[in-house]
């Protein structure tokens, strides 16, 4: 028997986990007290660096960078492309005598400069002030990025106008955190707990993608070009057999995710699940949840980090939300829960009567906000590659509402009904008496249909496309949850001012909140044609499209809502409402012209060409004297389309003419309809692209 070893054993995975973060851990260790403790601080309360403390923690940074093989910095910044943005620059500064030192300053650290005139602003930076500012956002650290031969240290920061204006994503979302975080103190003190911590809210992304060869993707202008397929007829198999969802992990596959795991690791991620999806070389990754600035960011490192290791192992990593027509697109379920300032999640029902009313209040409070502002939540999520997601029976519809399982709902019946003596089924649930029933966790979780539903200890939004930047969803999120808890928590000072009985107050309070709200909650199938008219009848929205959905930050409410928790001033907002039509607008024309090439200069010569074959068949076998029938007959169908693509080039050439949106969607349709019949009658070695078959199948 081998001896019982004393020595802790340090696997590999606890000796690189965060080896490239400069996180607490690492400050502990280089920073002085003092400066330790402040900065502690500033990570949890957020804020800006003491300025003091400056000096000596960006020279510990820039050591422990340098000790890492960096040569560069760079502030690394979300402008509101949809992607992250990053400048560099070196550590060097010349000595005078042919040498250099590597230095970095603490303003280096604090702030930066980048021109920010090439950046979108919708309209909010006029041109004579293209200076933007960036600036350590400190409540994410620091980090390390490998590059070939050298490596950069990134200091993630936010990106704001000369005025303070917010040019990126994160500005909004640190505030509207703030904005959470001060609603949630004033619950902490009704329900009189001990504040530990400054509320925050949680998150666990859960990332979806497709891999394919390198080999296929460089043959196709559509994918290097739009991030999705145009044209590809469907192949005889694709999903049907449900033989892909969890199934044995490819070698090919499984070293890039071991690859992937790896370089996330070092970066302090917590990369914790990973899996086969439900469509041909679809894939997920999911991590554990954390802090939910954090979690954004590092959702951004791994969307990057994905593609960059897809290259390394001779394939390509899609993000788009719809790669592929007619198998599943891919989505980012955004598992989202709130810890309260006594350091514990307040969507985690509780054991006690105490907790319960936490509970039951938060949940409550957070139906309130979907329901008042599901138009928001919708807008969030809009952008034109999640429009051929959403409603396709494979991702939650355009119409939000809430899931929350028969118990739970059942629970909330009760609490409306409040303690009514004569309620004849079930009971009735008396807050601060009674203990509500534990709640099976996989009871709650069947419902994979809805948009936006209770799983157990948070909320899942379902709704969020593949490549999006979370941020946007989570500022909605943040400030409608905000303003629901500013609410109720109004009413519930008022009566605890009053003097009148706190669980008394709450449980009517609650009661009339669900009795406004309920109808947001749905429980049943979200695909189904009943719901859609139900939703209707309930009066809730159903945009189906970006434009349409995009309208929502351009009403007054909207505005009011965001000015009033100081998340995005007027101008704020409509810069990027008109940043997303734009975007919208953009996308789809350069998809047109992208179908529009492809069409004319790859799938129309092939057509001809095929026709010319089978004519010149046809001439020589009816000389021969014999009858060429089913030759004609298949020149007759490859005529017949080679005429309908060709008035498909036609109408996409018009609707790019006349930038018009919805009839580029129905050209690039039109022509894809005789594409894709084409591709079932032409010779193989004849069509020009790799097929889905050969895209889904053989990576
Ligand atoms: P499922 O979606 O199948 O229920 P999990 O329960 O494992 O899967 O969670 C999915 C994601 O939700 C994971 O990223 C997990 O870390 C995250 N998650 C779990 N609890 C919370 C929470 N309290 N707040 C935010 N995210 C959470
Ligand atoms: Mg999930």
């Amino acid at each position: 028997m081998a001896a019982k070893s004393s020595k802790k054993v340090v696997s590999a995975v606890e000796a690189m986990y965060g080896e490239n973060v400069f996180s607490l851990n690492v400050m502990a260790n280089v920073l002085s007290k003092k400066a330790f403790a402040s900065i502690s601080k500033t990570i949890n309360d957020g804020g800006a660096l003491d300025p003091a403390i400056a000096g000596e923690v960006a020279a510990a940074m820039k050591d422990w960078a340098i000790s890492k093989g960096a040569t560069h910095f760079c502030h690394w910044f979300q402008p509101l492309t949809g992607t992250t943005a990053e400048k560099h620059d070196s550590f060097i500064s010349p000595d005078g005598n042919g040498g250099v030192k590597m230095e970095f300053s603490a303003k280096e650290l604090i702030q930066g400069e980048p021109d920010a005139s090439s950046f979108p602003s919708g309209g909010l930076r006029a041109t004579f002030e293209a200076r933007g500012y960036t600036a350590w956002d400190p409540t994410s650290p620091a980090f390390i990025k490998e590059g070939e031969d050298g490596t950069t240290l990134c200091i993630p920061t936010v990106f704001c106008g000369y005025h303070g204006e917010a040019l990126d994503k994160k500005t909004p979302l640190l505030r509207s955190s703030a904005a959470l975080a001060k609603q949630m103190d004033r619950a902490g003190k009704l329900f009189g707990v001990k504040a530990v911590t400054k509320a925050y809210a949680t998150l666990g992304p859960e990332q979806e993608y497709f891999l394919i060869d390198k080999s296929y993707y460089e043959q196709r202008l559509d994918l290097i070009q739009t991030g999705r397929t145009l044209f590809g007829r469907k192949p005889a198999r694709h999903q049907q057999m449900e033989d892909h969802y969890f199934g044995a992990i490819r070698p090919r596959i499984l070293a890039f995710m071991e690859d992937l795991d790896q370089e996330l690791w070092k970066l302090g991620a917590p990369a914790k699940t990973r899996h086969n999806e439900v469509a041909p070389a679809q894939f997920e990754i999911a991590p554990i949840y954390e802090r939910l600035n954090l979690a954004i960011d590092h959702n951004l490192m791994c969307m990057e980090l994905m593609r960059q290791i897809a290259d390394r192992h001779g394939l390509v990593c899609l993000l788009h939300e719809k790669p592929f027509a007619g198998v599943n697109g891919s989505g980012k379920h955004n598992n989202w829960s709130v810890v309260g300032p006594d350091g514990k999640n307040w969507l985690y029902p509780g054991s006690s009567p105490h907790e319960n009313a936490k509970f039951l209040f938060t949940l409550i409070a957070i139906i309130k906000a979907v329901d008042t502002h599901a138009d928001l939540l919708r807008a969030s999520v809009a952008s034109p590659g999640n429009d051929h997601r959403l409603g396709a029976n494979e991702a939650p519809p355009a119409i939000i509402s809430v899931f929350l399982g028969d118990q739970l709902t059942d629970i909330i019946e009760q609490l409306e009904k409040g303690e009514a003596k004569s309620a004849k089924s079930g009971g009735t649930i008396a807050i601060g008496a009674d203990v509500i029933p534990t709640l099976p966790r996989d009871a709650t979780d069947r419902n994979r249909t809805s948009p936006f539903a209770f799983t157990g200890n948070k909320f899942e939004f379902r709704a969020l496309g593949s490549n999006m930047n979370p941020a946007a969803a989570n500022v909605v999120l943040n400030t409608i949850v905000a303003e629901a808890i500013d609410e109720l928590a109004t009413q519930l000072e008022a009566d605890v001012k009053a003097k009148k009985d706190f669980n008394k107050s709450l449980q009517a309070l609650l009661s009339a909140t669900i009795k406004k709200h309920k109808r947001v909650v749905f429980n049943g199938d979200n695909y189904t044609e009943e719901w859609h008219k139900e939703a209707e009848r309930r009066g809730l929205p159903n945009k189906k499209t970006t434009p349409e959905a995009l309208k929502a930050y351009e009403a007054e409410k909207a505005v009011t809502l965001f000015e009033k928790y100081a998340v995005l001033t007027k101008k704020e907002l409509l810069s990027r409402y008109e940043i997303y039509i734009h975007n919208y607008k953009s996308v789809l024309s350069y998809e047109a012209e992208c179908a529009k090439t492809i069409a004319s200069t790859q799938i129309f010569p092939a057509a001809v060409e095929y026709q010319a074959v089978l004519a010149s068949t046809v001439k020589a076998v009816d000389e021969a004297g014999s009858k060429a029938a089913s030759a004609k007959d298949v020149l007759g169908k490859v005529s017949k389309l080679a005429d309908d693509l060709a008035a498909g080039i036609k109408a996409l050439e018009d609707a790019i003419e006349s930038h018009n949106t919805d009839k580029m969607k129905a050209s690039m349709l039109q022509t894809r309809a005789a594409a894709d019949e084409l591709e079932a009658l032409l010779p193989a070695d004849l069509w020009p692209l790799p097929t889905y078959a050969e895209m889904l199948f053989l990576y």
